[in-house]
């Protein structure tokens, strides 16, 4: 069955061709490398595609340097800064149809939802394969096994996994290392088990930020919308494909990462549905700062969004702030990228000033917009918390925990000094 979806070296090619238009601040020199991550909508109506959102990093920040305000970014891999991305675009987008133009989302007045438009698909695509479980190939499963888009996938490859959940360790040969970390009591951290959750790579202070292998997998699960735009749509929005431009990448193993690890897991859900998106990889695409051995991984994080030059589309970053914000405002809501937690509550409160029956919906008063807590907004959804919950005990029993005190920060505790906002 052919895919009905453009080829992923089509969808690919748009994302590198994108970026190369970008201005070159932020980008790396000739002595770095990076990783770049996009996604592409498809409208099947015109058959056309466009890129939309851009992430390029590889950087991910520990513990200790985590903020309380939501006003950096814990985790800045290519990967978490294109989704991130996305919903800057999907916010701009939503105000578009509150304000009656033409929007990739519709009002249903009814049911007081915004449904994306039928027609419209998301594809991500990265130029390396995401850190993790995907990175590790074992090659114990049968190449033979690989599934048919059209038939109930049984492999014996994913049985393989199922049965030796996490055991499987493997030897030296086979072995492309992930350098994420597995949790928990191991003697050694950077085992190779198959399978398995694990916090991001990186020396020193360790991050609290799960793998991209892990955070895709969720995402494949529970939508890439989170919980605050899950409150606002009637269904979640998943990848309907995933490309990876990498010749050391390995099909099998990204499948088993996304989706192959929990097949014989139990999920029902009427909202939330697991999916076995179509993974295409292809080693012909040349992405000019891929990753070399004679390189430095760039220190700057980039993300840019299909939204109008006005309200800044691109943005750098440095250890999850701002670049070139000054040392005296570097812990200040000047220093957040529109990326960042406390910008997007910031986004998402608005939109539920111009919709106000949106806060009729929820029970809560214009007043309260401003001071309820980032986690009481989220604890709005519901329904996407509970099928969370679910999933992290029936899929991810390691996914790591923030600190409580990193999820009650609100608006106004940061409008202390609104210059930039
Ligand atoms: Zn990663």
């Amino acid at each position: 069955m052919s895919s009905p979806y453009p080829a992923g070296e089509l969808l690919a090619e748009l994302c590198l061709n994108k970026f190369d238009t970008l201005p070159k601040t932020g980008k790396p020199t000739n002595k770095e490398w990076t990783i770049l991550a996009g996604v592409v909508q498809y409208d099947e109506n015109r058959k056309e595609s466009k890129v939309v959102a851009l992430g390029a990093g590889t950087k991910c920040i520990g513990r200790s340097k985590l903020c309380s305000g939501g006003l950096i970014l814990n985790d800045s891999h290519a990967e978490v800064l294109a989704r991130r991305a996305l919903l800057r675009y999907f916010y701009a987008e939503l105000r578009k149809a509150i304000e009656n133009k033409l929007s990739i989302f519709q009002w249903n007045a009814e049911k007081l939802f915004f449904t994306l438009k039928r027609e419209l698909s998301f594809h991500f695509i990265s130029t390396q394969t995401p850190c993790g479980d995907a990175c590790i190939e074992d090659e114990s499963c049968d190449e033979e096994s690989i599934e048919t888009p059209n038939k109930k996938p049984k492999l014996v490859c994913d049985e393989l996994v199922q049965k030796d959940f996490g055991k499987t360790l493997l030897n030296d040969s086979e072995v492309v290392y992930t350098g994420a970390k597995l949790i928990g009591e191991h003697s050694d951290l950077l085992q190779q088990f198959v399978g398995v959750v694990r916090t991001k790579p990186g020396r020193g202070d360790r991050t609290l930020s799960m793998s991209c292998s892990d955070k895709l997998s969720r995402w494949n699960v529970l939508g890439v919308q989170g919980a605050l735009l899950d409150t606002l749509l009637d269904k979640p929005i998943y990848f309907e494909t995933l490309t990876f431009c990498c010749s050391r990448s390995n099909e099998k193993s990204i499948r088993r990462a996304i989706y192959g690890r929990w097949l014989d897991r139990q999920f029902e859900h009427v909202k939330y549905k697991p999916q076995k998106p179509l993974i295409h990889i292809c080693d012909n695409t040349k992405f000019k700062y891929v990753e070399d051995t004679g390189k430095q991984p760039s220190p700057n994080g980039l993300v840019w969004c299909d939204i109008p030059v006005n309200v800044n589309p691109i943005e750098i970053s440095v250890n999850g702030k701002r670049q070139g914000v000054t040392a005296k405002k570097s812990n200040s809501p000047q220093a957040a990228l529109r990326t960042s937690k406390y910008h997007l509550l910031l986004e998402y409160v608005e939109l539920l000033k111009a919709k106000p029956e949106f806060c009729k919906k929820f029970g809560i008063t214009m007043e309260k917009l401003e001071i309820l807590k980032y986690n009481e907004f989220k604890n709005i959804a519901e329904e996407y918390q509970n099928a969370w919950g679910k999933v992290k005990s029936d899929y991810f029993q390691q996914w790591t925990s923030k600190p409580q005190h990193l999820q009650t920060f609100s608006i106004v505790t940061q409008k202390t000094d609104k210059t930039n906002l």
